[in-house]
C-alpha cells in the first residue's frame, strides 16, 4: 500500500474569497485569460489580488508542450498563437489596479521563438497602459535559445525570474526537458544582458532533497549572479504527480532563509506557502535599494 504523508496543520488553511475576487474571476473568463493564482488554486490568492495587488498571468495559452511531474498545467500540442492576448492582459492589469504583475507562460516548444515575441509584447503593452506597475517575467528556458531570452529582456522587465525548481540530483526526474545547468546559464545570460535588472529563482522543497543539496543550489544560483531566491513547500497537485517526501516546518524554512541571506542573496522569501510570486512587490523595492 502506498504511504502518504499527512498534511501538517500549518498547511490547512481555508481559501478566503470575497465579492471582489468573484468579479475578477469573471473578468478573466470573459477575456479568456489564465492566471496561475486560479489554476494552481494558490492559497494566497486573496492576499495577493486584494491586499498586495499582485497576480500571476499565464500567457500563450493553457496547454503546455511539456509535462513536468510537479505541475498541474495541461500537456498537449497548442493550436494557436493569440496575438491579441498582450492587450487583454494589459487591460486586466489596469482593471485589477495591480502594483506588481507577474507574467509567466507555458513552454511553447512548438514555436521557433518559444513565444518570446508575444511575451515581450505583453511586457510592453502592460507598461504602456500601466506605467506604475512593476513587471516580473517568469519564462521557461525557451528551448535554451538565448536569442529568445534577448527578445524578452529587450522589453526591460523589472525582474527576470526563472525557476531552478529542484536540486541538481532530482532535476531530470522532476522537470521535463529543462536542465539544471541550462537554467543556471539562462539566469547568468540574463544578468549579462542587463546587469541592472534583478534576477530571481525559486526552489520547491519536499521532493526528497537533502539540506546539503538545498545549500548547494543556493551556492550555484549565487555563482550565476542570481539576486533573489524563494523557497516553498512542494504540494502534490493530483495523485498522478510526484508524492511529497517531506513537509518542512516553518522553523526549518526560517533557517533556510537565514542561510540564503548569508550566501549573499539580496532578498529571500522562504515558507510553507511561499510561491515564486509571493511578496514579489517587496522584492522589487529591495532590489531597487541595492
Ligand atoms: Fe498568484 Fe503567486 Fe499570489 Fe499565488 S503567490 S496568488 S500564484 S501571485
Ligand atoms: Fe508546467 Fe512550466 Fe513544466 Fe509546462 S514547463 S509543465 S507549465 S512547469
Amino acid at each position: 500500500k502506498e504511504e502518504h504523508l499527512r498534511k501538517p496543520e500549518w498547511l490547512k488553511i481555508k481559501l478566503n474569497t470575497n465579492e471582489n475576487y468573484t468579479g475578477l474571476k469573471k473578468m478573466m473568463r470573459e477575456k479568456n485569460l489564465h492566471t496561475v493564482c486560479e489554476e494552481a488554486k494558490c492559497p494566497n490568492i486573496h492576499e495577493c489580488w486584494a491586499v498586495r495587488r499582485t497576480a500571476t498571468f499565464m500567457i500563450l495559452g493553457d496547454v503546455c508542450t511539456r509535462a513536468c511531474r510537479f505541475c498541474a498545467v495541461k500537456t498537449g500540442l497548442p493550436t494557436e498563437l493569440d496575438l491579441a492576448e498582450p492587450e487583454r492582459v494589459a487591460d486586466s492589469v489596469f482593471t485589477m489596479n495591480l502594483k506588481h504583475a507577474v507574467i509567466t507562460a507555458v513552454a511553447r516548444d512548438d514555436l521557433k521563438d518559444g513565444g518570446s515575441a508575444v511575451f515581450a509584447e505583453t511586457v510592453r503593452a502592460i507598461r504602456r497602459k500601466n506605467p506604475f506597475t512593476s513587471i516580473e517575467v517568469l519564462p521557461s528556458d525557451m528551448g535554451g535559445v538565448y536569442e529568445n531570452l534577448k527578445t524578452l529582456m529587450d522589453a526591460k522587465p523589472d525582474i527576470l525570474n526563472h525557476n531552478i525548481e529542484t536540486v541538481r540530483r532530482l532535476s531530470d526526474r522532476v522537470r521535463a526537458r529543462a536542465k539544471y545547468n541550462r537554467s543556471l546559464e539562462l539566469l547568468l545570460r540574463a544578468k549579462e544582458m542587463y546587469p541592472e535588472i534583478p534576477t530571481k529563482s525559486s526552489l520547491m522543497i519536499g521532493l526528497g532533497e537533502t539540506k546539503e543539496e538545498i545549500i548547494e543550489t543556493m551556492v550555484d544560483l549565487r555563482a550565476n549572479k542570481v539576486d533573489i531566491m524563494t523557497i516553498g513547500q512542494y504540494l502534490q497537485p493530483t495523485k498522478k504527480h510526484l508524492k511529497v517526501q517531506k513537509y518542512y516546518s516553518p522553523e526549518e524554512f526560517a533557517e533556510l532563509k537565514e542561510i540564503a541571506l548569508s550566501k549573499g542573496f539580496s532578498h529571500c522569501e522562504a515558507g510553507p506557502m511561499v510561491r515564486s510570486s509571493y511578496h514579489a512587490d517587496e522584492q522589487v523595492n529591495a532590489a531597487a535599494k541595492q
